[in-house]
């Protein structure tokens, strides 16, 4: 069928399941049957980072588990309004690093893109919580001053498209960016990090496969799941459907108190990641942002969950253990 730019516009799936997200506490509390006066954080004290779960992600929580580790992430919890002393509003020093154009280049031959602060879900423990997005999108006028950071500094090899989730842009505005990518000699990879192909797996769609599979670039999507019950069939799809483009699928984590703080649930989501094809990359310490301070697990914590872990399991489905440490070369590597 010939496509002309008369013809009247489809709003994709994914933005119509994006918008149908719920947003009320009290009806994320009826979807579960759960008790409708959990306490949770009051909704002045949630403007800036309201409650926010698409619907097929709900639909994988645990009915009438108030514990349940996918709803733990999402449900704003009334410890998040306690200031605790050393949990501030800029953990990882990205603010002061940010450059025009959304750009935060920490690390050698790497370049950050902060690409929109939008997100399908919010999650709790989030270190971009505190963002000010308005100052730093790079999508805004056609990426151009992103493109033009990008041209001048010839030791960026790999692009990493971050957010907030950079799949909250439309392919059009993505195919514009990784298009013009090409013309940039010196850039060997375009990387993605997001978690919508896990809370919103209609992300996946023909308009994305078409410019991902597209160009000399390699590209390397980095997934970003907490927990095997949130890779259900519906995921398990998704990551099909990239796959079959041949990139390179990795998965990060973040080590969360009460969600996957147990030998036992890192050895099912390392597991169940392989048998989606993907491999799990890193696992994170939590940042220690101001709100998210009730999710923490200490290293000493965390060593011995890592020792049991590597007793189970083949080395290649052992995540690395890592840290963010402002003002590092690197991400830390934590010994265990
Ligand atoms: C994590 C991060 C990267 C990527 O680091 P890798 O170790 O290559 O995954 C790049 N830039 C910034 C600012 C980061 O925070
Ligand atoms: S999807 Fe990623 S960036 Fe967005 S709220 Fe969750 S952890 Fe934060």
């Amino acid at each position: 069928m010939i496509q002309t730019n008369a013809a009247p516009r489809q709003i994709p799936a994914w933005q119509r399941e994006l918008s149908r997200a719920i947003t009320r506490p009290a009806e994320l509390l009826d979807c579960l049957g759960l008790d409708p006066a959990l306490p949770s954080l009051n909704p002045a004290a949630q403007r800036d980072f309201p409650l926010r779960v698409p619907r097929g992600f709900a639909a994988r929580m645990r009915k009438g588990d108030p514990q349940d580790p996918l709803f733990l992430q999402v449900w704003p919890q009334a410890e998040e309004g306690r200031e605790v002393p050393g949990f501030g509003r800029d953990a990882v020093g990205d603010l002061k690093k940010l450059r025009p154009g959304g750009l935060v280049h920490k690390y050698h031959g790497r370049a950050l893109v902060i690409a929109t602060g939008a997100c399908a879900v919010h999650c709790r423990y989030c270190f971009r919580r505190h963002f000010p997005y308005s100052d730093a999108l790079a999508a805004r006028d056609h990426w151009q001053e992103t493109l033009k950071e990008l041209a001048q500094d010839r030791s960026i090899q790999e692009v990493i498209l971050s957010g907030g989730d950079p799949l909250s842009l439309p392919d059009a505005k993505l195919a514009e960016f990784a298009e013009a990518l090409e013309f940039l000699p010196h850039v060997r990879r375009l990387r993605l990090h997001t978690r919508q192909p896990i809370v919103l797996p209609e992300r996946v769609d023909e308009a994305l496969l078409a410019w991902l599979g597209r160009g000399r670039l390699q590209k390397v999507v980095v997934l970003h799941a907490n927990h095997a019950q949130e890779l259900d069939e519906t995921v398990a799809a998704a990551v099909a459907r990239l796959r079959g483009l041949g990139l390179t699928l990795l998965n990060q984590s973040v080590l969360l108190r009460g969600v996957n703080d147990s030998a036992a649930a890192l050895h099912d989501l390392s597991e169940r990641l392989f048998a989606l094809g993907v491999l799990p990359y890193y696992l994170h310490l939590l940042d220690r942002v101001q709100g998210a301070a009730h999710f923490e697990v200490d290293e000493s914590r965390a060593q011995p969950l890592m020792r049991e872990l590597a007793a189970r399991l083949p080395g290649y489905l052992v995540p690395r253990l890592v840290r963010e440490d402002t003002g590092a070369p690197a991400k830390t590597v934590v010994p265990w």
